[in-house]
């Protein structure tokens, strides 16, 4: 069976622009008050410039207005599981670290807590004062 956050992240791959890579991916966020934040990723001839799907999905949610999120799924085509980048683990972190990382790919799912992916993470609390 796939959830609601699985199907919209999968509809938001769907929606990929990668040119580039070929590596097309979808992530859907879920705010605690059960909003839900698509995002894809978007490569850039450029380079450097592409985002990822879950950066994507993460400022449309906070555009929105949402700061609290539970859940986040990210679906690929690719044989395994992958888990997000550091740049998005990072991103996600500055949000909470309780968030649940739901990758789905070809073989299956695999699900972390972003405490997990991110052990020690830098934040606001490592800025001075
Ligand atoms: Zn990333």
């Amino acid at each position: 069976m796939t959830d609601r956050l699985t199907a919209a992240a999968r509809a938001a791959q769907a929606n990929a622009y990668a040119p580039y890579s070929g590596y097309r991916v979808g992530a859907a966020l879920e705010a605690e008050d059960g909003r839900m934040f698509a995002g894809a990723n978007v490569e850039s001839a450029s380079y450097g410039l592409t985002n990822c799907a879950e950066r994507v999905a993460l400022g449309a949610a906070v555009a929105a207005g949402a700061r609290r999120f539970t859940r986040i799924v990210v679906v690929t085509d690719a044989s395994s599981a992958a888990s997000p980048c550091g740049a998005c683990r990072q991103a996600l972190a500055e949000f909470g670290l309780d968030l649940l990382v739901e990758a789905v790919a070809a073989d299956g799912s695999r699900q972390w807590r972003l405490s997990e992916l991110l052990p020690d993470a830098f934040g606001r609390a490592d800025l001075p004062t």
